[in-house]
């Protein structure tokens, strides 16, 4: 018999409570800084599972939170009960709509490999491991995205279990308001159990890293700074100013130095896609070049994330402007323990929504990361004072942690949006049930 045997016979999953095994591999995703401790976790298999657990927690006054892979928790929990999709990782493909159907547990790198065997891709981002469908539902920026803006743009219907224990399909013409939120505010507004999405027709791209020495970084990043405000949307592109460990799961050229990686996904053709990142290659010789053409399939190669759980941390914020005084501060940021990444937004990510959604601060040109292992202390400071004049906001998706304060949070959206999301929350989440996440609290 244990605490919450009631909730065990209604869930077709398994049930975990603090010192059962496998509670401790269910709670911890890829972050492991402040993970979630809830005082039950629901191994949810299906929508009906996730519903029993929204219905239980609500009767019994518990805060819920949701995790797939744990690479966006937010702070913790400390306690209330836990549903963790990572089970449910059905995707279908519809080739003649040029959908596909995502449930809640799915990975973008579930997904690629089904769209790719009909010739169609979806609007994943850099890491293959990162959750679908919570990167949609967070905006999703990723590696076509100035050539077809936000993958929240693209989103046909949802799924939800809402904090009354429904479930419900939601579409931009039955339930405007809430498809609204749900596509911006997230959790929220309950646990999304499956969505559908517009696929694209891309089958590869001309793409890759360049990777530069030490002595180089200041000239690569002051060329790509100049150099991306000139490029056409079907280019996006980032780069990252980085030690990198000496160790050997790392590519031999790289260990034991700090380098600039520059990340290229070109939808043009390679001739094209050559000449225009001619500029870059000018600079100088590279560690590694491995910029060509590649099926989308590989497209997680060109960030090239370590897919390992670790103690991380992140500090974002946008700026709409990349200028030469923000870049000298970034690449003082970057030290031998730093990470500071600038990935270029704008292009189709400004265009407005076939449906309207929450999605905030989409007229930023470039998105700036700090990240560190472990704390990472004073820098995370320092780059919040250093940035805040040129900040124009966050992306809620790149809130991991302790930096996801609810003042950060609030500095996603613009203040009518903020404020249309409190009064959504207060209608459908009157409560706060849906609280232990990037949380907006209810209009009173
Ligand atoms: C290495 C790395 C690369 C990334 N690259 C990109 C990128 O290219 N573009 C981009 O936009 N973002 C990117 N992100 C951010 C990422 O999209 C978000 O962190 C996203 O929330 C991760 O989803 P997850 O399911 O993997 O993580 P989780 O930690 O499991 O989920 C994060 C949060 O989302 C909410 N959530 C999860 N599942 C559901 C659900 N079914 N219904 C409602 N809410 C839910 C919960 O509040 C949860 O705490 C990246 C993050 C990392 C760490």
């Amino acid at each position: 018999m244990t605490t919450h045997d009631t909730l065990a016979a209604k869930i077709q999953g398994p049930v975990f409570e603090p010192g059962d095994d496998g509670y401790d591999d269910e709670r911890t995703g890829v972050q492991l800084n402040g993970p979630h401790r809830p005082d039950v976790i629901v191994g949810a298999l299906d929508a009906a599972d996730v519903r029993a657990a929204v219905e239980y927690a609500a009767a019994h006054a518990l805060p819920v939170a949701v995790q797939n892979t744990g690479h966006g928790l937010p702070q913790g929990m400390d306690g209330g009960l836990l549903v963790s999709t990572r089970r449910m990782t059905g995707v279908r493909v519809d080739p003649d709509a040029r959908t596909a159907s995502i449930e809640a547990g799915a990975r973008w790198s579930d997904v690629v490999p089904e769209a790719a065997a009909h010739g169609l891709a979806p609007l994943s981002g850099s890491a293959p491991g990162v959750g679908a469908v919570s990167y949609v539902l967070g905006g999703g920026v990723g590696l076509m995205s100035r050539a077809f803006g936000n993958a929240a743009d693209h989103v046909r219907s949802l799924d939800v279990v809402t904090a009354d224990a429904q479930l419900r399909n939601v579409t931009p013409d039955a339930d405007p308001d809430l498809f609204w939120a749900l596509l911006g505010g997230r959790a929220n507004f309950g646990i999304v159990t499956r969505l559908e999405i517009g696929l694209l027709p891309v089958t590869r791209l001309y793409g890759g890293g360049l990777f530069f020495d030490t002595a180089q970084i200041p000239e690569i990043l002051e060329t790509w700074r100049t150099w991306s405000a000139t490029v056409p949307d079907a280019m996006t592109s980032s780069i990252a100013m980085m030690p990198v460990p000496d160790a050997p799961v790392f590519p031999a050229p790289l260990r034991g130095r700090r380098v600039a990686h520059v990340r290229i996904a070109y939808l043009g053709d390679a001739a094209e896609g050559e000449s225009l990142i001619a500029p870059l290659r000018a600079v100088g010789p590279r560690l590694i070049d491995a910029v060509a053409d590649m099926p989308y399939t590989e497209s997680g190669t060109i960030h090239n994330e370590p897919p390992i759980p670790m103690a991380y941390r992140a500090t974002n914020l946008t700026v709409d402007e990349l200028g030469a005084d923000t870049a000298r501060t970034l690449l003082d940021l970057a030290d031998d323990r730093t990470i500071v990444e600038i990935r270029q937004l704008g292009g189709a990510l400004k265009a407005a929504p076939p449906h309207p959604t929450a999605v905030g601060n989409r007229d930023a040109a470039y998105l700036i990361g700090v990240l560190t292992k472990g704390d990472g202390g004073a820098v995370h400071d320092k780059a919040e004072k250093a940035l805040a004049k040129a900040s124009s906001g966050r992306l809620l998706n790149f809130l991991f942690g302790a930096a996801a304060t609810p003042e950060r949070v609030r500095e996603a959206f613009d203040a009518s949006t903020y404020q249309r999301l409190r009064e959504l929350k207060a209608v459908h989440d009157p409560a706060n049930l849906f609280r232990l996440n990037h949380n907006i609290p209810p209009a009173t």
